[in-house]
């Protein structure tokens, strides 16, 4: 049997490993169009590879992803992130686990990722095509034809690993066989707000807020940092996420609203009313959760002076103190692609896929897995678990 996997990617190599294990006597060859394998693999995690995420129930690791995760609960039934770290460590690679549950090589080095991929493939006699790019893709009639670099060449099984696309034109090749296409838009970026004075707070970290949007029911919580150009930090980027598609299409105009303390208006309330007879400084005594620097700022932007006293602060100021802390708005105008897990949302539609396979149903024979698909996760090693496992099941799936 002979078997064509297309990108040297993660899930590229995890599906022709896989392949060539299930079916050792398949002819396995991974096609890569640059002259480099694993790139990715390489930089990503800052250069210690997330490899994954100690979340071992499926039905709360799909909920880290904004798209695909319910098609991919059929696909972790089969591989799923307690089988990755039996991968890796069968294998002699052993994972480390950090607070925030993302797990890392115990060498922290991505290098120990590709090194283990590449000897592995190696050791198993798959071949290694470089400077290969795929152009065209033909299914006939027994099997499947794949130009490269001007050549035919036949193949029994196809395995389309070639990874996210940031344009839509990165995909005509894949449109062409008559498959469904969800436009591609960045997820994971951070949120521009020129010249808005909060940039002066840059560097301020906030430990747990709520973000929304404003108009929509999107909303996620965690730390928030401003930056100098607007705001960052996980509850930053997984609104992008899942919002991607819907602030894409307001072209990343829009209004967040963050709520600072995590709190509700009662809570808030009820904390305010202790308060009522106290002579202290409202800028000396900050009795909330929340950084002095951040506090001053918003004593300032809505005119308090600086000698207010807490038992004398009017009505009107103090509603509109509770609103800023509660529902502080700030217009967005643009968008910075957080450059550490830039991951590209949309690709190959799922309803395309058998997900508990990675076959398309369009085509027999023809496999998909990794990034290329319309699947991505939130920050935190989901994406590369996403790869495996689609990956895996594309390799077992076509070599059997
Ligand atoms: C900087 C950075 C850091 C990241 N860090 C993490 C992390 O720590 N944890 C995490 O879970 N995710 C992370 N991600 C996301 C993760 O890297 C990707 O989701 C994952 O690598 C996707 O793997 P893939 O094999 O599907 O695609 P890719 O890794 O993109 O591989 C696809 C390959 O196919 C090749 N190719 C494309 N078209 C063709 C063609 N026509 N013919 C032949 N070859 C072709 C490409 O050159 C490429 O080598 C990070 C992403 C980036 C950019």
């Amino acid at each position: 049997m002979k078997i064509a996997v297309i990108g040297g990617g993660a899930a590229g190599f995890m599906a022709a490993i896989t392949a060539k294990e299930t079916n050792p006597k398949a002819n396995v060859t991974i096609f890569e169009k640059t002259d480099k394998v694993l790139v990715k693999v390489k930089v990503s995690g800052g250069g210690r590879c997330n490899v994954t995420n100690a979340t071992f129930s499926i039905s709360k690791l799909i909920k880290n992803y904004p798209r695909g995760g319910r098609e991919l609960k059929k696909s972790f039934n089969h591989f799923f992130t307690t089988d990755t770290v039996n991968w890796f460590e069968s294998r002699g690679v052993t994972l480390k686990t950090e607070a925030d549950n993302r797990m890392f090589p115990s060498s922290n080095s991505s290098q120990t990722i590709v090194d283990l991929l590449l000897n592995s493939a190696e050791n198993l006699g798959i071949r290694l095509s470089y400077k290969s790019k795929i152009s065209a893709i033909t299914p006939i009639e027994n099997g499947i034809n794949l130009s490269i670099n001007g050549e035919t060449l036949h193949f029994d099984k196809v395995i389309i690993a070639s990874g996210g696309s940031p344009k839509e034109s990165g995909l005509d090749w894949l449109k062409k066989l008559g498959y469904k296409i969800i436009k591609p838009v960045p997820s994971l970026f951070t949120f521009n707000m020129p010249k808005n004075p909060i940039t002066k707070l840059m560097g301020l970290s906030v430990p747990n807020v709520i973000t929304s949007i404003k108009g929509s029911k999107l909303r996620q919580s965690g730390p928030l940092l401003i930056t100098h150009w607007g705001m960052s930090g996980p509850a930053i980027l997984k609104l992008s996420a899942w919002g991607a598609q819907d602030l894409a299409k307001a072209n990343y105009n829009f209004s967040v609203q963050v709520n600072w303390l995590s709190m509700n208006e009662e809570e808030l309330r009820s904390q305010f009313s202790n308060l009522t007879s106290s002579r202290k400084q409202m800028y000396k005594h900050n009795p909330l959760d929340i950084p002095k620097r951040l506090w001053h700022f918003m004593l300032n932007k809505l005119e308090i002076a600086e000698n207010q006293i807490w038992n004398e602060l009017a009505k009107k100021n103090k509603n509109r103190l509770i609103n800023m802390l509660l529902n502080d708005e700030l217009e967005v105008k643009g968008k910075t692609t957080f450059k550490e897990e830039f991951v590209s949302c949309g690709g190959i539609d799922l309803s395309e896929i058998d997900m508990q396979t990675m076959e398309s149903k369009r085509h027999k024979g023809i496999y998909f897995a990794g990034e290329l698909l319309n699947i991505d996760g939130v920050t935190g090693g989901f994406n590369f678990q996403a790869a495996w496992t689609t990956g895996y099941l594309a390799g077992k799936n076509s070599a059997l």
